[in-house]
């Protein structure tokens, strides 16, 4: 009976893989970015006028015309359909973290009975997709349901290929009727015009005169588990909340460390292989892929574009792996936190500055004039994560991420920020009044007397830090693996154009006194860094020391989403976002709302899910068992077998079984209660009451794996689960 569990039969998909795909026959430099709708592609088929006005807009942020959007969706419509498209779809990104379609033929019925192929500007620049169900923390009354999307022409148009189709997606964002954001994709674009506006106006000082925009930089490396399908079906904890909800280390984990870079295994590298066909196609500059820590786990990371493209493509990404993997038996699993006691997924991103003409502004570069510029745009996003530890916090707050961020793995909840020793050095020394002699040899010389020297190889390594320097961007490790990275780019720009903000005021104003350029830059860099740096550690941001230092510094711990949401609606951070109009306070309000309500919905979610596992599996298959130990004791004993070996495993399955009946029926009664009406509330009861039941239930649930007879154990064991591969 019990034998007809699934994972008994497991992994027939090992050799049964569903795809024809044979990459040996492709060419990457001729296949890169043919899905996707090429500005070389406009610019060849639009009239050059037309090509001139939307250049325009897509470079130079100025609003489109009409005339430009028609001219714009016959081209679309044309490359799209002779991709063999029938439909197309406003892509969006509402705040439920996924993307959203809706698709619309491009047939029109016409007078002789026939159809024509039809597609309008107006139906590129503006949708209205039925937006009653997507989530609008309150901006949206049900009874004006209405929403829009709106066409980002910034972003490139692409296709989705299906076995029996293909379909237009057409990348936009998406708003209330009364134009509040809905989504995130809009505040990303109104940040980038904040920090455009603020590196422009400091990059200027520094003779970087060349410029006519700046950009954020994303390279948003993703870590995942990949499991058998058979394991996935079998496990309703993964399939309803995407995280096993019981279940017991393995007794070999990651401590052969024999998982890491190694040799990647057949079937994922032939999935790999494929996924990353697909995304080529697609435009996503993929660059790497190994083996990560723990059994099971993998990276995939493309090289850094425009952070509004960026985040785009790192949507489709994660569609792309969960897609393909189905292909050859597998699934993508990528939740913070899949398998407890195993090492966490992360997403980091990488971020950092760019001018039109590619002059990294956070590049250490070689010579005096960069150097001074490297020196005050750092000193700005030390000084941003110092103001805003709680945003940056906020920004990576989930259910999901909670198990990495605050538990005992990297990194840390508390944010801080990993300069290195030795630029760490030069920080110290312009707060201490500037030139000393350089410490070490192979320094590059500023060759002025008032700022100090710079190391030439800035970046060494370290894992621990939240938000590290490596070399010549910043690597914000906190972000979840499973989240959209918009929102922490949103933050990350926003933050580090108010610091630059305030520093150039301050620049300006001691210029405007007179003061000689150096010496002016000199006292601005020193001033900001005495107030912000105690936000630089370089230390093991895993010890207790650093959770001690940090209290005594008096930076945020908010370990929980819990504790770290409510920051986002501080006046401090209203008055943020609204200054530099990226969100109002209504926008805030609203995803205030919606994260809570996330937070909340998820983990009831699982605490639902655990109370069924354990009433409808793991009670029922540890009793069974518990019966047969029972039948044993007695029938051995009327024989005159000595059975008090038997009847100790009975006594020991019997005591957890209780404690697990007990666990049970608390969490049950827990899950019947909400804890109030508001979302705040219903958060709060899910925090205190509910997570503490449901782990209670698990450690009864995981004592019982390691008791019950394993043929009787329903559920695929992460060893299955982890080495099957
Ligand atoms: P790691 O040692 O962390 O793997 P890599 O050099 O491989 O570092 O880079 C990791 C990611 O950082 C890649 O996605 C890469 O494209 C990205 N990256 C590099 N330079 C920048 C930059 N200037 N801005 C944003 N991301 C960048
Ligand atoms: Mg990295």
């Amino acid at each position: 009976m019990s034998k007809n569990y699934r994972r008994f039969n497991p992994v027939t998909a090992i050799r049964n893989i569903d795809s024809a795909f044979d990459g040996k026959k492709m060419n990457i430099t001729r296949i890169f970015g043919e899905n996707t709708l090429q500005l070389e592609t406009l610019k060849e088929r639009l009239p050059k006028a037309v090509w001139k006005e939307l250049k325009k807009t897509i470079t130079d942020s100025e609003p489109l015309n009409s005339d430009v959007a028609d001219a714009v969706a016959v081209v679309m419509k044309d490359w799209a359909m002779e991709r063999g498209a029938t439909h197309f779809t406003h892509w969006f990104q509402p705040l439920t973290g996924y993307t959203a379609e809706k698709h619309d033929s491009f047939i029109t019925p016409n007078k002789g009975g026939g159809a024509i192929a039809e597609f309008s500007g107006k139906e590129l620049i503006q949708g209205e997709p039925d937006a009653s169900s997507f989530p609008s923390g309150g901006l949206r009354p049900t009874f004006e349901a209405r929403g829009y999307t709106a066409w980002d022409p910034t972003s490139p148009a692409f296709v989705v290929d299906n076995e029996n189709g293909t379909y237009l997606c057409i990348p936009t964002a998406f708003a209330s009727w009364t134009g509040e954001a809905l989504d995130h994709k809009t505040p990303l674009l109104r940040s980038n015009e904040a920090i455009n506006k603020q590196a422009l106006r400091a990059a200027r000082h520094f003779g970087i005169t060349n410029a006519k925009r700046v950009y954020s930089t994303a390279g948003c490396e993703q870590e995942y588990f990949l499991i058998d399908q058979e394991f996935y079906y079998s496990r309703p904890d993964l399939m309803q909340s995407n995280r096993t909800l019981v279940g017991g280390v393995p007794p070999r984990g990651q401590e052969l460390s024999d998982h890491y870079f190694g040799s990647i295994p057949d079937r994922v590298l032939a999935f790999m292989m494929e996924a990353e066909y697909e995304m080529y196609r697609l435009g996503i500059p993929v660059k790497t892929r190994h083996n990560e820590v723990a059994p099971g786990q993998y990276e995939i990371a493309p090289i850094f574009e425009k952070a509004n493209h960026a985040a785009d493509h790192q949507q489709l990404l994660m569609i792309t792996l969960k897609k393909v993997a189905r292909k050859y038996g597998l699934v993508a699993l990528l939740h913070e936190k899949p398998f407890a006691g195993v090492n966490g997924s992360g997403k980091h991103l990488n971020w950092s500055m760019s001018t039109d003409r590619g002059f990294n502004l956070l590049e250490p570069g070689e010579d005096p004039h960069t150097n001074m510029s490297f020196l005050f745009f750092s000193t700005a996003v030390i000084k941003a994560v110092h103001d805003h530890q709680d945003l940056l916090r906020v920004a990576v707050a989930s259910a999901g991420n909670d198990h990495r961020l605050g538990a005992n793995e990297a990194p840390p909840a508390i944010i801080s920020i990993f300069t290195g020793e030795q630029l760490a050095d030069v920080y110290e020394q312009l707060q201490n009044g500037g030139a000393k002699s350089s410490k070490k040899g192979g320094l590059l010389g500023l060759g002025t007397p008032v700022l100090p020297h710079l190391p030439k190889h800035a970046g060494d390594r370290n894992r621990t830090s939240p938000f590290a320097f490596t070399g010549n961007k910043f690597e914000f490790r906190a972000v979840g693996s499973s989240q959209s990275v918009s929102f922490p780019i949103v933050v990350l720009n926003t933050i580090v154009a108010e610091a630059l903000d305030i520093m150039t005021t301050a620049l300006e104003n001691e210029l405007e006194k007179g003061t000689e350029f150096e010496a002016a830059l000199a006292k601005v860099i020193k001033s900001t860094l005495k107030e912000s740096s105690k936000i630089i550690f370089n230390g093991d941001g895993y010890s207790d020391d650093w959770q001690k230092e940090a209290a005594k510094r008096g930076l945020l711990n908010l370990k929980s989403t819990y504790e770290a949401l409510p920051q986002l609606g501080t006046d401090k951070n209203l008055k943020l976002f609204s200054k530099y109009e990226v969100l109002n306070d209504k926008e805030v309000a609203s995803r205030l709302e919606i994260f809570t309500e996330q937070y909340f919905l998820n983990i009831n979610i699982e605490a639902e899910t655990t109370e069924k596992i354990a009433r409808t599996m793991i009670i029922p298959a540890s009793v069974r068992y518990l019966n047969e130990l029972a039948a044993i004791v007695d029938r051995g004993k009327s024989i005159g077998l000595d059975v008090s070996g038997t009847k100790t495993v009975a006594e020991e399955v019997n005591q957890a079984l209780n404690g697990l009946i007990a666990a049970n029926a608390e969490l049950s009664k827990q899950n019947h209660e909400l804890g109030g009406e508001s979302v705040v509330e219903k958060a709060e009861h899910m925090f205190v009451n509910v997570l503490p039941a449901m782990n209670d239930v698990r450690k009864y649930a995981d004592q019982l794996e390691h008791l019950v007879a394993d043929d009787y154990w329903p559920l695929p064991t992460y060893s299955e689960m982890l080495f099957v591969r």
